[in-house]
């Protein structure tokens, strides 16, 4: 059989956002790799299986620590919370498989996404047009998230942040939001969830002036929503137009 490592999203932290198909790939395979704060919330649910981590900033040698376990004959899980194709371990793994020519086949199993469970809990902010946006600029030079955020919020679109904040990056989101009001014009209806699924979880619904001085951390996704998002009853809702008609 050829070598298969298996690219994991486990979703945001709840078991129960947690694929079936996720679920049993992990209870199958031989060994489970990860970022050390993602492996300290697996080792609970699957207690029997072999871990192996690496620290956060250490992707590449993630992936080919998974490469090498795969290449000694053992079936291997790479997991990223959430979805794994989406700001997680899909993309680089395949990039490393590519660059080493190594014979290992990847097979991605995809899990819910921060924006969706986040958005659950908010309501129904994602009713229509989004786009998606992390905040991060470790790998992304800010001028460019700069230019996507004036784009997004010029066309109307509901916006979600990834990776709003980080102790070194405290002051991006009240960037951001200076950028897209200077782009809408106007005060725009927004949500934040801060550890979806996870201990702690708290969620805000608030207007973009007070989302300005929120204190956002590492697990908190942010929404803002279009000209046309309101509250209804606590909620944050963004209408599709099906009362237009
Ligand atoms: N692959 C992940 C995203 C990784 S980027 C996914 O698909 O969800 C990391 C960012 O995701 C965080 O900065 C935060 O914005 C968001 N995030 C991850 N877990 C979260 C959680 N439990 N609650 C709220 N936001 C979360």
């Amino acid at each position: 059989m050829q070598p298969t490592i298996y690219a994991v999203g486990f979703g945001p932290g709840d078991v129960l956002h947690m694929t079936t198909q996720a679920v049993s790939v992990l209870e199958t395979v031989d060994v489970i790799v990860g970022y050390t704060t993602y492996i300290q919330l697996l080792q609970e649910q699957f207690p029997d299986k072999q871990f192996r981590s690496t620290p956060m900033r250490q992707e590449i040698d993630r992936c080919k620590l998974a490469v090498s376990i795969a290449l000694e004959g053992k079936t291997v899980a790479l997991v990223s919370s959430g979805d794994s194709g989406i700001y997680g371990m899909t993309g680089i793994l395949l990039e490393v498989i590519a660059a080493e020519q190594a014979d290992v086949e990847v097979i991605a199993v995809p899990g819910v996404t921060a924006a969706s469970a986040a958005a659950a809990i908010l309501g129904a902010p994602l009713m229509h047009d989004f786009a998606v946006i992390s905040l991060s600029d470790l790998l992304t030079p800010w001028e460019k998230i700069e230019k996507r955020l004036r784009a997004a919020a010029a066309a109307d679109f509901v916006i979600c942040l990834y990776n709003p904040s980080s102790k070194k990056r405290s002051d991006y989101l009240k960037r951001a939001c200076q950028i897209i009001f200077e782009e809408a014009g106007q005060e725009l209806v927004c949500g934040v969830v801060k550890s979806a699924g996870r201990e702690g979880e708290c969620a805000e619904v608030m207007y973009l002036s007070e989302l300005e001085e929120y204190p956002a951390d590492m697990f908190t996704t942010v929404f803002i929503g279009n000209s046309e998002t309101r509250i209804i009853d606590g909620r944050m809702v963004t209408p599709r137009g099906y009362q237009n008609i």
